[in-house]
């Protein structure tokens, strides 16, 4: 047999935002498919139109794009199997269905949901398993009960249909997942699940099945909820006649809470103060705006970054990767086969690493833009010179402002602990003193200022935690920020003095 090209696809359906967990899903198959020279495919599956959410799949796409995963195939970008979007694709999907019925792998059934509901009752009356099987397709109104003549005239009268999937009788199905290794379900655990309605829709099942086949998928790479659906798939194959060319398969673990058991939901996140999706949402039923990983101030970079050690490990310590260390790195064999608990403290980690590893003007930029909103306007170099001072001390972007803000304005009001502890009733005389230093001080660097203050303090022996922390507390207001003298430089000799001599006034003795 000859090697496939490797062909992997993202798939999703638009009923809602992109959850954390599905965008991992989409990196991992990118990952793979750069990593082999393959294709990373775009499907969107929107067969379900009940469940389908107005701007779901611009959503979609924008999430992707925002983490940098590229598809070669899929919509906005046409090729070789367009289109992409599945109810696009609507016309071909009856004559697989048919072509199941032919070969009698697949029959009508034309139960209606209170006749469903019956049957429902009765089997759960018996303590049994309520579900369309072998063990019950024989009681209902289907092809197999109903006689050729019957189900014709059914047909052409017009009666609403599903076509279900004839599940063999006590078949052991045996499949090879990359992560999980085999499997193995009895087909007497199956239903008979719908394939395809007399609206002309395929489900879930037969698209996926024959799209992954006619798009040449060769890896399917997706969530564990999937695993139940796996048997099905490969049956669908089999009946179809594509077992040659069926994909191989690999079902992600979930991503868990960050407390407790189970799958991380939004309330997870609600609950706990983190998003769960990569960008806000608006929803346009109910409303509710939920937050974004984006908007909360994360880099796109760390978010991927984050979610890729999610369940996939390199083997070795490395925790900070470039997309193109990622794709080098990446493997299916490096999946645990466990879910992996969602660490919110982690993912401000990752950001607090790759704003530290940013350049300090490019964070200037960003940090720019802030100050702009808030109607300051100062020269690109002077905020690059504050983002290099305060950056470790934060893990967002916008977090830089809480701590340089006195830059921008002077300080309003004093630290009143600080106030109490360190301002003692010389504090002011010595301050003036300072003051007509400073005056006459040429240049006004850091050298010379840090001369400066030591000559004055070593003459009139005054302490530094007395002198710097009064100093301190008139140019930031606090007790705490980044390092005097370059605050002073920041400042400027003028602004320096200016705010001296309002903090003496103000606090005075
Ligand atoms: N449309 C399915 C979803 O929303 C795709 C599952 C699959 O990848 O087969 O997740």
């Amino acid at each position: 047999m000859t090697e496939k090209k490797v062909r992997v696809r993202f798939a999703p359906s638009p009923t809602g935002p992109l959850h954390i967990g599905g965008v991992r899903t989409a990196l991992y198959n990118y990952l793979f498919a750069r990593k082999q020279g393959g294709d990373f495919l775009l499907r969107i599956e929107d067969t379900d139109q009940n469940r389908f959410v107005q701007g779901a799949e611009e959503y979609i796409m924008e999430s992707l794009r925002w983490c940098g995963i590229q598809w070669d195939e899929g919509p906005g970008k046409d090729g070789p199997h367009a289109p992409y979007r599945q109810s696009e694709r609507k016309d071909l999907y009856r004559q697989y269905a048919m072509q199941l019925i032919d070969s009698g792998n697949a029959y009508y059934a034309f139960d209606t949901a209170e006749e469903l509901e019956t049957m429902r009752k009765r089997i759960e009356a018996e303590k049994g398993n309520a579900q369309y099987d072998a063990t019950t397709r024989g009681s209902m109104k289907n092809s197999l009960t109903l006689n050729k003549v019957e189900t014709v005239s059914m047909l052409e009268s017009g009666a609403p249909y599903v076509v279900r999937y004839k599940m063999p009788e006590n078949e052991e199905v045996v499949m090879q997942d990359i992560i999980r290794g085999t499997v193995k379900v009895n087909t007497s655990q199956l239903d008979d699940k719908v394939l395809f309605k007399s609206d002309g829709m395929p489900t879930y099942h037969l698209a996926n099945v024959v799209d992954d086949y006619l798009m040449e998928i060769s890896h399917v790479i997706r969530g564990e909820e999937w695993l139940p659906s796996l048997p099905l798939h490969v049956l669908l194959y089999r009946s179809l006649g594509w077992e040659s060319s069926m994909p191989q398969f690999a079902h992600l673990p979930l991503l868990l809470k960050p407390d407790g058991n189970g799958k991380l939901s939004k309330r997870d996140g609600d609950r706990l103060g983190f998003p769960v999706f990569p960008l806000m949402w608006n929803d346009p039923k109910s409303g509710e705006i939920s937050s974004g990983y984006r908007e909360s101030g994360y880099f796109a970079d760390a978010f991927v970054n984050m979610l890729a050690l999610l369940g996939w490990n390199p083997g070795t310590d490395q925790e900070i990767f470039s997309m193109e260390e990622l794709v080098e790195a990446f493997s299916l064999e490096r999946v645990g086969k466990s879910g992996s608990k969602f660490d919110p403290a982690k993912a401000t980690w990752f950001n607090h690493q790759y704003l530290l590893k940013s350049e300090n003007k490019d964070v200037a930029s960003l940090f720019d833009l802030i100050l702009k909103d808030r109607g300051i306007h100062e020269p690109i170099e002077k905020i690059t010179r504050i983002v290099s001072l305060v950056k470790d001390r934060v893990n967002f972007v916008h977090e830089i402002w809480e701590q340089s803000a006195f830059f921008f304005n002077a300080p309003e009001s004093y630290d009143e602990k600080t106030v109490q502890k360190k301002w003692k009733e010389d504090t002011p005389d010595i301050l003036f003193q300072v003051i007509d230093i400073l005056k006459n001080l040429e240049p006004f660097t850091i050298d010379s200022i840090d001369k400066a203050l030591h000559d004055y303090m070593e003459q009139h022996e005054v302490g530094a935690g007395k002198l710097m922390i009064a100093l301190r507390l008139s140019l930031v207001g606090a007790g705490m920020g980044p390092d005097l003298k370059e605050i002073m430089v920041l400042l400027g000799k003028e602004e320096v003095i200016g705010r001296i001599d309002r903090a003496v006034r103000i606090i005075g003795k």
